[in-house]
């Protein structure tokens, strides 16, 4: 039987997040457990790499507030490359309900402190692309901060950091039950038993799976994405922000010498879906050469797209914190497609509520799990 203060399901970059932040605030015997032989194989490995702060609600804004300087700062601080590159997000408007929206939302990110978030008039989004298709367009939302990162390298940055000061993470081994001894949880996984009064559900989309384990139905449904890179093409800037049709919801942002093009179909139906669909590259490509007409010279390589999985909840937010029914059991699920962008801010959040049972990052109540039961759910409109 092997011992942890701290045993984390799932090894993908939430995990790997709040392994380095328990470690850098002196918690040190944490143990990560991953079920694939390598970090990544779930939705980290699959992201598209978006961070930014332009959200709705005040709690998604405060927590990217903590996440993207973090990412800037990411290899000065833990001496690994995370590649944030600040091109923005640029949202474009096509109805005067799309104005008035990101107006509230722009006033809200301001209020909380959002320096670099500007309304935009469509002339000037015009002058910026005019191989953009813009006579519908009427304005937009831009904040320059908002850029990418590579979440891989991310993941990998957070754990190789915690493993280098004290972790242990466990590859290849599958945690199959979870039974409760005198305070103590004990994890049967396929590698050994684990004793450890504190453990962390880190299980992305399988994330109810774990849950159950302990008797919790966790509202966290799998919903298939789908992005499609392109070859090489050089008629469109490769200093281009991620820029978002927001008639249709199709965005893309540069991708090495090509762009990454996405957009959420909205028959998609939950389900463990990870298999690519073909006729998606036709779809998506329509929707691109409308935008874009050059676009319409793009070359795309099928082989090359690919599909994974957000992790849903009813209200596009994560669920954070301790269980109320289940003590020393918390939950670190749910992003909602913003797993990567929020996880600087879940590792802070989840580690003060394990290592002090409070945070200051944000009003953690406003995440909690009771919320559902509670009637206090609280909607994220910005989901791409
Ligand atoms: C196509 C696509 C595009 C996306 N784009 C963005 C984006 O632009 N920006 C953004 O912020 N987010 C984006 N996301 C969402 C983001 O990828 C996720 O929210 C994030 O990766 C979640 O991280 P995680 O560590 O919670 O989950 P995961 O990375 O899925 O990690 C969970 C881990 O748990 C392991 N596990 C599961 N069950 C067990 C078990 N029984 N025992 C042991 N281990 C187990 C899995 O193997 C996995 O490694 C995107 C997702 C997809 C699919």
């Amino acid at each position: 039987m092997h011992t942890a203060d701290v045993a984390i399901i799932g090894g993908g970059i939430v995990g790997s997040s709040i392994a380095y932040h328990l470690v850098s605030q002196g918690c040190k015997n944490v143990l990560v457990i991953e079920r694939e032989r390598a970090q990544g194989k779930g939705s980290t490995g699959k992201s598209m790499g978006g961070v930014r702060a332009q959200f709705s609600t005040p709690v998604n804004i405060q927590m990217s507030l903590y996440s993207i300087p973090f990412y800037a700062n990411f290899e000065e601080r833990l001496g690994y490359p995370c590649d944030y590159r600040p091109q923005g997000y640029l949202f474009c408007a096509t109805s005067e309900k799309h104005i008035a929206y990101l107006r509230a939302n722009y006033e809200k990110q301001v209020a909380l402190g959002l320096k670099n978030v500007r309304l935009l008039a469509g002339d000037e989004i015009r002058s910026w692309f005019p191989q953009h298709r813009e006579d519908d367009i009427l304005g937009g939302s831009f904040c320059s901060s908002d850029g990418f990162v590579d979440p891989y390298s991310a993941m990998i940055g957070f754990m190789t950091w915690a493993s280098d000061h004290g972790a242990m993470l466990w590859k290849s081994a599958t945690v199959t039950g979870i039974s409760r001894y005198e305070g103590c949880f004990e994890i049967a996984t396929t590698r050994d038993r684990v004793s450890a009064r504190t453990v962390v559900n880190c299980a992305g989309a399988w994330s109810a799976g774990i849950a159950k384990m302990v008797g919790i139905e966790l509202p966290v449904e799998p919903l298939r994405r789908m992005l499609v890179p392109t070859e090489p093409f050089d008629q469109f800037p490769h200093t281009a922000p991620m820029i978002i049709d927001m008639s249709n919801g199709f965005h893309f942002r540069p991708e090495g010498r090509g762009f990454l093009l996405a957009w959420n179909d909205p028959k998609e139906t939950p389900g463990y879906k990870t298999d690519f669909e073909p006729a998606f590259i036709e779809k998506i490509l329509t929707l691109a050469a409308d935008r874009v007409p050059v676009f319409e010279n793009l070359a795309v390589n099928p082989k090359r797209a690919w599909a994974g999985l957000y992790e849903m909840t009813p209200d596009h937010h994560p669920i954070l914190g301790e269980s109320r029914d289940v003590p020393g059991f918390f939950f670190a699920n749910g992003f909602s497609g913003h797993g990567v962008m929020h996880s600087p801010a879940t590792g802070k959040i989840v580690s003060d509520l394990i290592l002090t049972g409070k945070t200051d990052l944000i009003d953690a109540s406003l995440l909690n799990f009771a919320r559902f039961a509670e009637g206090r759910m609280i909607h994220e409109t910005a989901v791409l």
